[in-house]
């Protein structure tokens, strides 16, 4: 037997705590209706399993995947019949592999809904288009006799742009209660993160909640509320001293007015790390904060280690990494701030 690789250099810190003081804030916030998590995209890239294990400790039950590798995943750690796969039965193996373990399906087409009935069906949930426009039934379609001959767990519509100020949310709130009356379901959910707070109209039995679990600000009224959870941090590989006049990395981007002391960390674009932070990211240690030198490279980054000349090889930096304003500075949504973190991170 080969031995375990030791732990990399690269880490990413999930405060445990503060995912679940954001769910227990948003199922809060969502009054009368329970909340439940989106954990597709591996928990957006915290590790599906392990934020689920923490968000059912807190009081969570339900539980949203895209893809059915992502729901077989979680069914390690989660009842198989609270999780609904989103992206639903797309082939007939899709919807036998959902009977087999016993999971819920989102039907998102008539298609689906017959698919779903021919390989034996059981609970499902039903997703109703009002208005994004990607997936789902329209409302046309609800009357449809296959809609009636599905067992619906959770009738379901997405809204668009509950960030904004916009009309199309109130468009998509009448949508979405006449489908409500069109379709006998047991619980029907309509909110994102963004949606809880445009108030208990859009409540109703069932949150979705996603980003703002794992520190996203999705509006101003969540921001504080919501506390950080992911901490990227790696490790200093190597410590240097460069004399005024010398350049650092790739393209000598960076050109030293004075001697520096640097330092240079296991963390690159290829960890998700882009190369938008080049010259613009910065790391903490102790309340210093080390700002990063130059290009970003695929597996290093070179931080000014000016401002903490204690720190040695070996010891661990984190990154500023708190998303509205990792957002704002370096251009990308905190959706794929948090999503692009890539797996060589130890989680
Ligand atoms: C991803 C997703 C969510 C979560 O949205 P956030 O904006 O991350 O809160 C909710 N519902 C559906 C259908 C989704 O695909």
């Amino acid at each position: 037997m080969p031995a375990e690789p030791p732990l990399p250099a690269l880490r990413l810190t999930i405060d445990q705590e503060s995912l679940a003081h954001n769910w227990r804030e948003l199922d809060r916030l969502s009054g009368t209706a329970r909340a439940g998590a989106a954990v597709k995209a591996d928990g957006y890239g915290l590790g599906a399993v392990r934020v689920a294990r923490v968000l059912q400790q807190a009081g969570c039950a339900d539980f949203f995947v895209a893809h059915w590798s992502e729901a077989a995943e979680l069914a390690k750690a989660v009842d198989p019949a609270r999780i609904a796969v989103l992206h639903g039965p797309l082939t007939d193996a899709d919807a036998a592999f959902a009977v087999a373990l016993g999971l819920r399906p989102v039907i998102n087409s008539l298609e689906q809904a017959a698919r779903w009935i021919a390989a034996g069906g059981g609970p499902c949930d039903l997703m109703v288009d009002t208005g994004i426009n990607r997936i789902g039934l329209g409302l046309g379609d609800l009357a449809d006799p296959q809609v009636s001959r599905l067992d619906i767990e959770v009738l379901h519509s997405h809204l668009a742009a509950a960030e904004d100020d916009s009309p199309l949310n109130a468009v998509q709130l009448a949508r979405w209660t006449e489908a409500r009356a069109l379709v006998s379901h047991r619980r029907a959910a309509l909110a994102n993160s963004a949606g809880i707070m445009l108030g208990a109209a859009y409540h109703g039995d069932l949150t979705r909640p996603g980003l703002a679990l794992y520190g996203g600000v999705p509006c101003a009224a969540l921001q504080h509320t919501i506390r950080q959870v992911a901490y990227p941090e790696a490790a200093l590989m190597q410590v240097r001293q460069i004399a005024a006049g010398e350049s650092v990395g790739y393209n000598a981007t960076f050109v030293a007015d004075r001697s520096m002391r640097i330092g240079v960390i296991s963390l690159g674009y290829a960890d998700g790390y882009l190369r938008c932070w080049s010259g613009k990211g910065a790391m903490q240690a102790g309340g210093a904060r080390l700002p990063v030198l130059g290009r970003v490279s695929m597996d290093m980054t070179v931080i000014d280690l000016s401002a903490a000349p204690d720190l040695r090889e070996g010891d661990w930096v984190t990154a500023d990494y708190a998303l509205p304003e990792a957002a704002a500075l370096s251009g990308l949504s905190q959706y794929e701030l948090l999503t692009l973190l890539g797996r060589r991170f130890a989680r």
